[in-house]
């Protein structure tokens, strides 16, 4: 049973890694952003209140994405494992998502931080071309990673629950690390 939360700043490489690990153990790889952009693109009304968010590189406010997870891992494929790609993204998404897994009776869940310079990322986010790639969005993402999504590192590490993967090597070996690491066949 594969449960694993990939975490580290934007550009690292965690949804690469999350889909082809999902793909790999037959797993849903569940990512924030990719369904708050399908949100977006249907004008939903959790996209159209997400939108601005986004568009300016601020995390969606809690309690939104907060729903949009518990039902999301409420859902019948989630019970065989999963990835989740962008979540949490602050210490209190992680405190919400402790205690909805205790109450969906999950546990045994593996944290992986994705470790690349900054220098690494900026080029990488540049190359990119996603709509909030914008040199002053990739700037604002950032520094929301470093005050908000950082604080989950000693969170994690302090409840030994973390794994560090050097995310600056080519994809295959970054893989490679993260399944032995992991434990992962
Ligand atoms: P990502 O695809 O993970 O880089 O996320 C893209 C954007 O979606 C972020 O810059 C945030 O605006 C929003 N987002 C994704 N995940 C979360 C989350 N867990 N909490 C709040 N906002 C999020």
């Amino acid at each position: 049973m594969t449960r694993l939360i990939l975490l580290g700043p934007p550009g690292a490489g965690k949804g690469t890694q999350a889909q082809t690990l999902a793909h790999q153990c037959n797993i849903p790889h569940i990512s924030t952003g990719e369904i708050l952009r399908q949100a977006m693109r249907e004008r939903s009304p959790l996209g159209i209140k997400a939108q601005s968010y986004v568009d300016r590189g601020e995390l969606v406010p809690d309690q939104l994405v907060l729903d949009m997870m518990e039902e999301r891992l409420s859902q019948a494929d989630t019970k065989s494992g999963w990835i989740l790609d962008g979540f949490p993204r602050n210490v209190s998404q992680a405190r919400f998502l402790d205690e909805l897994l205790q109450k969906l009776a999950e546990d045994n869940v593996g944290v992986v931080n994705l470790e690349v310079p900054d220098d690494v990322l900026i080029d990488r986010l540049k190359g990119r071309g996603r709509q909030d790639d914008t040199e002053e969005v990739i700037r604002r993402r950032l520094e929301v990673y470093r005050e908000q999504t950082a604080p989950l590192i000693n969170f994690y590490s302090d409840r030994q629950q973390l794994v560090s993967v050097n995310g600056n090597q080519s994809l295959e070996e970054v893989s490679a690390e993260l399944k032995r690491r992991c434990n992962l066949k």
